[in-house]
């Protein structure tokens, strides 16, 4: 039986002080709890049909693409400014200090496109807004955003409650 908590290890005060960052690479570099993950985050999903997997850079990638396959859909990468080389919509939104940016391919979802979005953790849902709005203005219907972990104390999952959001863990 796996315990995936045992492979996310604390980092403290990284990028910088006051943080607790969430390093999830001793998952990725054990085959075993990786496809307990991959498992899980499939279980989550059930039988939904989807379309369309959008999976948010960087550590949104791993297990976005894998799922995808899993699931016999297609995948979209959200990336920072200036990655994607093909015309983008993008959208801004605010951070504790400053802005940032994501876009993503205008082709990528098509109008009624079934998605689920993934990411690695949902802390504020800044992030997973942002994604949400984007892949409407395409015209896709948001079947689902799932995360490996949700930091519950941030609260993030209000940022997106119109959705049904669902992660492995919760801290
Ligand atoms: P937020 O927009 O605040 O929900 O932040 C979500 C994004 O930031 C995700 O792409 C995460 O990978 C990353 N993130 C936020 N907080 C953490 C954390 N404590 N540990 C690892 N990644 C984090």
């Amino acid at each position: 039986m796996i315990h995936l908590e045992d492979y996310i290890r604390d980092i403290k005060d990284f990028p910088k002080k006051g943080i607790v960052f969430k390093d999830i690479t001793p998952l990725l570099s054990s085959p075993k709890a990786s496809k307990a993950c991959l498992d899980g985050l499939l279980k989550l999903v059930g039988t939904q049909k989807i379309d369309k997997v959008v999976g948010i850079e960087a550590r949104g990638f791993f297990f976005g693409n894998t799922l995808a396959q899993s699931l016999n859909a297609g995948f979209v990468p959200v990336r920072k400014p200036g990655k994607l080389p093909s015309h983008t919509i993008s959208q801004t939104y605010d951070l504790e200090y400053g802005s940032d940016t994501l876009e993503m391919h205008k082709d990528a979802i098509l109008k009624g496109d079934r998605v689920l979005i993934h990411d690695d953790v949902l802390a504020t849902g800044g992030t997973a807004r942002a994604v949400c709005n984007l892949v409407e203005d395409l015209g896709g219907v948001i079947v689902q955003c799932n995360f490996l972990m949700e930091l519950d104390f941030l609260e993030g999952a209000n940022r997106i409650k119109e959705y049904p959001v669902t992660s492995l863990l919760h801290y």
